[in-house]
């Protein structure tokens, strides 16, 4: 037998998330079909987030409105920028509850061979904001490519003129921050050093 046409619609489309197989999907898809009240609250959930989650104009940070709650709290110092690739980044070091700088959210890191230039990435606003800032964390992960992503950055926002760090040794290679715990990543922060010229 096959699935009413309605109810396969809706499990392909939970099959395309990230982390969702076929066999979740399914699974899923016939939950819903089942059980209205909760359909009807996921339904709402997604279309409230669809319609009023967008884009920090300021950091590239999630937000609800034009600006993130970081960006909107003055008590935050806007001149120490830590530069991160996701908005999961920003949710991580927050956890953490120790660093008082705002974010910039670059939306990935730089990968040749997937064709992720300069350009994909949200760095032109980023060189507007380092003109202003008095330190640029280069918050990136440990892997290949996050080496090569701060190492670009580094030669491009030195001639701005903020300091320029990277957390300390402690964070494990290969790691995304997404995944460190907090301690760690608190520590990681705190003890960052400059990058050398
Ligand atoms: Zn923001």
């Amino acid at each position: 037998m096959r699935y009413p046409e309605r109810l396969l619609v809706l499990i392909r489309s939970l099959a395309r998330l990230p982390g969702v197989g076929p066999k979740s999907a399914q699974k899923l898809g016939l939950y819903l079909a089942q059980h209205k009240a909760e359909a009807g609250e996921l339904a709402a959930a997604i279309t409230g987030v669809r319609n009023h989650i967008g884009v920090c104009r300021v950091c590239g940070n999630l937000a609800e409105g034009p600006l993130c709650p970081v960006c909107a709290d003055n008590e935050r110092d806007a001149g120490l920028i830590a530069v991160v690739e996701t908005a999961a980044d920003v949710l991580a070091i927050e956890k953490s509850g120790e660093y008082t700088g705002v974010y910039h959210v670059l939306g990935g890191v730089l990968n040749p061979l997937e064709g992720v230039g300069p350009e994909s990435l949200n760095i032109e606003k980023l060189q507007e904001r380092a003109q202003q800032a008095h330190e640029v964390i280069l918050a990136l992960s440990m892997t290949v490519e996050g080496e090569a992503t701060a190492a670009y950055l580094g030669e491009l926002l030195a001639p701005l003129g903020p300091r320029l760090s990277r957390p300390a040794y402690g964070l494990p290679v290969g790691g995304t921050l997404e995944y460190v715990d907090e301690v760690t990543l608190a520590r990681a922060l705190a003890n960052r050093r400059s990058v050398a010229e």
